[in-house]
């Protein structure tokens, strides 16, 4: 039908959920010599980082740094408030939610799960029924993901702060910002999250392998009062460390240091509030033109319906079977554009997987990345024959001229 000639050669485009596209000024901060661990510069701007850090994830609390991925983070915050026999609530919307319930299934929590589905957000009166009905407040906290990123739902983690008020629960409301922070608006000390995990990899546009918690005081207190702690993951010296070792309990992570150095510089130099808008006004266009593709009979949908309950981040899509698959491999090897898998959304030896993908729009992205993700992305439908609405580039470019 065609001639096939691959225009991949150039800059490459990885538009997956995380690992996001890391920005040359990360990278070049990193590209240096190892410093000095004992003292200097480096201690100096790993003290001087954490109030920083504290400002993105809006708290004025406590925050803790590991040398581990999203799932070292999970397992990290729950080793500080949770010990066997504790029961932990698990309302999950996606992969991700299972995910830190089977983690703290590991450490021995009783998990009860409210399973939402893979493509709708938490129902707040289940959760309140759960809670209310948990009268001799068995339940020690609640495990909440902001956006699953499986799922590219987006909960509301102020709302859920209400059905929690609302009961009486005392249970410590824990939030995953793994994927959502630094491009959904999220506020820990105003919408009264007590924990918050995330990792480095996503929003915060530096190469997986640092992982944060943020806890407040009603959290210290909950670690203050259970029997062991956990030596490494204990996130008291960390928080507060009376040697710079403490910090990350050995060894720093000095070259993910200088990365995190230059990206905390970009996003407050950017200012968050603006880093939000950024991420909402190019997800509007994403969702746009995905809405003009599905017209005419075009196969494509947005796995979340509601465009309220979407993640800026991150979007799960779907085609046929078979042809999610096959349009990520056209784009990778005939345009340099990698695209993310769907995730959790079907058994693994199902092929109606093959009919799912995401789109990572999360952390360093502009307005002529995703024009050219879009138009790639409309590029391989029609390489591959798979039909399509018309109008897709004209309703995204509308959304980004802000018209
Ligand atoms: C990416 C992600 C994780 C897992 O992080 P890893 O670094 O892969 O361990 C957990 N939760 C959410 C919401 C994520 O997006």
């Amino acid at each position: 039908m065609s001639d096939s000639i691959s225009v991949a050669q150039g800059r490459e485009y990885l538009a997956i959920p995380g690992p996001s596209v890391i920005p040359d000024k990360v990278l070049q901060a990193m590209h240096r010599a190892s410093p000095n661990i004992y003292e200097g510069e480096l201690s100096d701007m790993t003290a001087g980082m954490i109030p920083e850090l504290k400002r993105v994830a809006r708290t004025r609390h406590n925050a803790a740094i590991y040398i581990c991925n999203g799932h070292g983070a999970w397992e990290a915050a729950l080793a500080n408030v949770i010990v066997p026999g504790d029961k932990v609530l698990v309302p999950a919307t996606g992969r991700f939610g299972h995910g830190w319930g089977e983690v703290a299934s590991a450490l021995g929590a009783q998990v009860d799960l409210l399973e939402f589905g893979k493509s709708s957000p938490m129902n707040m009166d289940r959760i309140s029924t759960e809670l209310r009905a948990d009268t001799a407040h068995a339940i020690k906290a609640v495990l909440a993901v902001h956006v699953d990123t499986s799922s590219s739902v987006r909960n509301d983690i102020a709302a859920l702060r209400s059905v929690l008020d609302d009961a009486g629960h005392p249970a410590l409301l824990m939030a995953d910002c793994i994927a959502s922070l630094g491009c959904d608006r999220f506020e820990m000390d105003s919408w009264g999250v007590d924990v918050m995990v995330t990792a480095s990899q996503k929003g915060l546009m530096v190469p997986p392998g640092l992982g944060f918690v943020f806890f407040n005081d009603k959290a210290a207190a909950r670690h203050a009062a259970l029997p062991v702690v956990s030596r490494y993951w204990d996130w008291e010296p960390r928080a507060n460390p009376q040697e710079f070792y403490q910090y990350f309990g050995g060894t720093a992570p000095t070259h993910h240091l200088f990365g995190l150095r230059a990206a905390l510089d970009m996003i407050h130099g950017e200012g968050i509030d603006h880093v939000w808008a950024r991420h909402e006004r190019l997800a509007g266009a994403i969702w746009a033109a995905c809405d003009a593709w599905g017209q005419d009979n075009g196969p494509l949908r947005m796995n979340i319906a509601d465009p309220a309950h979407r993640s800026h981040a991150v979007t799960a899509l779907r085609l046929e079977t078979g042809q999610g698959t096959a349009l990520r491999e056209w784009l990778a090897q005939n345009m340099g554009l990698t695209l993310g898998i769907g995730l959790g959304m079907a058994a693994p030896d199902d092929p109606a997987r093959h009919g799912f993908f995401r789109l990572g729009h999360m952390g360093h992205v502009n307005g002529q990345m995703i024009l050219g993700l879009l138009g790639s992305l409309e590029t391989g439908m029609t390489a591959l024959g798979i039909r399509h609405g018309r109008g897709a580039i004209d309703a995204a470019a509308t959304i980004i001229a802000g018209r």
